[in-house]
């Protein structure tokens, strides 16, 4: 094969690595934050159900020290029903003990709620605690992970730009130019695989006699629909 052409097919495997290996280092903030994100997410989820538990423990308390108050209000009026003298202070008391009965049996089963609502929540908090904790190792993992294989990815890349220059400084002026030209205008890939009678990249069809052409690669032809250098891969079973 022309060694011009296989320099081309070097250089430009080498690009596609390069830009690859470009596209992970970058993108490792933007995994990082989205991991981190989605973490703070389930965070929420679960302080969200501690407060709720902490709400209704506090409620609780303060409904129990009204249940209190009630009871002694209670027994105050029964005492005073059995010290009543006249028919006035009976009729108080009786009423007062009707209306404290009631405060008491209400605050009870507002407590019994309550009671049911906190062996919920701290049922769903001692569940999700080992989840969580699981959880941030496992983000902790994964952020150790990426952080190993960008380490792996820059040196390799810090590398391939090394081997780059001796690459692309051996070509000739006008080979170097069309690379450089045709892999702007193609993102990257100026050199298209020809296979079964067409261009790999544009699907344009080759005539047979330039088939035959670039399967013996003595010099560079270009695709005729879309510019790129062509190039028959001998192990990448083309015809
Ligand atoms: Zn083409």
């Amino acid at each position: 094969m022309n060694a011009e052409l296989s320099q081309l097919i070097r250089i430009q495997e080498v690009d596609l690595e390069i830009k690859r290996l470009r596209e992970e280092v970058s993108s490792l903030p933007i995994r990082q934050k989205e991991l981190e994100d989605h973490f703070a997410a389930s965070v929420k989820e679960y302080l969200d159900l501690k407060q709720q538990l902490d709400d209704a423990l506090a409620n609780k308390r303060n409904l129990e020290t009204d249940l209190e108050t009630e009871q002694q209000k209670h027994q105050k009026f029964k005492s005073d029903l059995m010290k009543a003298t006249n028919e006035r202070e009976y009729s108080t008391a009786i009423r007062e003990i009707d209306i404290t009965s009631k405060a008491i049996s209400s605050h009870e089963t507002e407590i019994l709620k309550l009671m049911e609502k906190i062996e919920k929540l701290e049922a769903q908090v001692a569940e999700k605690t080992p989840e969580m904790e699981a959880r941030r190792s496992e983000v902790d993992r994964q952020l150790a992970e990426w952080s190993t294989a960008v380490t792996d990815h820059q040196a390799k890349l810090d590398a391939l730009v090394a081997d780059r220059t001796p690459l692309i400084e051996s070509l000739g002026r006008e080979a170097r130019a069309t690379y450089d030209r045709l892999s702007k205008m193609r993102s990257g890939t100026p050199l298209a695989e020809a296979r079964d009678y067409s261009c790999i990249a544009c699907r344009m069809t080759i005539r047979p006699q330039v088939f035959n052409e670039i399967r013996r690669g003595e010099k560079i032809i270009t695709c005729e629909s879309c510019g790129r250098i062509l190039y028959f891969n001998a192990a990448g079973g083309g015809q």
